[in-house]
């Protein structure tokens, strides 16, 4: 049997070769490899925005407001031509009205409210979710209009609850109750939740100063 001989390279023949394969790969990487995520950069620049936590929550507020299902007296009538097509609020995110006050945001008094109906009113305002908005639509939810003086009317719905927008008519046009709506977003482009937190925690911590005054007082 013949045994393959094998030469055995010599230890120059290695360094040399060594340097061949080392010089091989210098050559070879002379440019930084490119970053297999550099697609991102372009990615990110072309979709986030930097923005504040205030601004984000205003504007999601104002293009989802939920009008309650709620009328009066005609002025309810101009009411219910906003949502119609040729009016068409569903623009502003608001085309649902909800028939639950917990799930609405935006009471629009519509219509002449007497003193029978108030204490409901009052209570529909309550059980809705905060924070909320109040739009007086039309001369008798503003001041009772032309029933001011009658012994059942209330004049004016700000006698029971707070409002942010009056708009004015007998009754106001469609038109009129959009501006009013466009009056509330401006409103709530201009509240702050930091602003909301620091007051909360301010009037929190004057309930616990004025508890430790109690306390201080019951204790002598
Ligand atoms: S303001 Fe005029 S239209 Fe509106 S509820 Fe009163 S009377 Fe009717």
């Amino acid at each position: 049997m013949e045994i393959e001989k094998y030469e055995v390279p010599s230890s120059n023949e290695i360094d040399i070769a060594e340097a061949l394969r080392i010089n091989s790969l210098r050559e070879a990487s002379q440019q930084p490899i490119s970053d297999p995520d550099s697609w991102l950069d372009e990615e990110i620049r072309r979709n986030v925005l930097l923005t504040t936590v205030d601004y984000v929550l205003d504007w999601a507020r104002s293009r989802s407001i939920f009008p309650l299902m709620f009328g009066l007296a005609c002025c309810a009538f101009e009411m219910i031509g906003t949502a119609t097509s040729r009016f068409d609020i569903a623009r502003f995110g608001m085309d649902i009205f909800r028939w639950s006050p917990r799930q609405a945001d935006l009471m629009i008094v519509a219509g002449t409210l007497t003193w029978k109906m108030a204490p409901a009113v009052k209570l529909i305002y309550e059980q809705m979710a905060e924070p909320k908005w109040v739009i007086a639509m039309g001369a008798c939810a503003i001041s009772g209009g032309t029933f001011r003086e009658s012994y059942s009317v209330v004049p004016g719905i700000n006698r029971i609850i707070p409002v942010d927008v009056y708009v004015p008519g007998c009754p106001p046009r469609p038109e009129g109750l959009i501006h009013g709506i466009r009056k509330i977003h401006e409103k709530i482009y201009k509240q702050s939740v930091q602003k909301a937190l620091a007051d909360r925690k301010a009037e929190l911590g004057q309930k616990v100063s004025s508890l430790k005054d109690i306390g201080r007082v019951g204790g002598r």
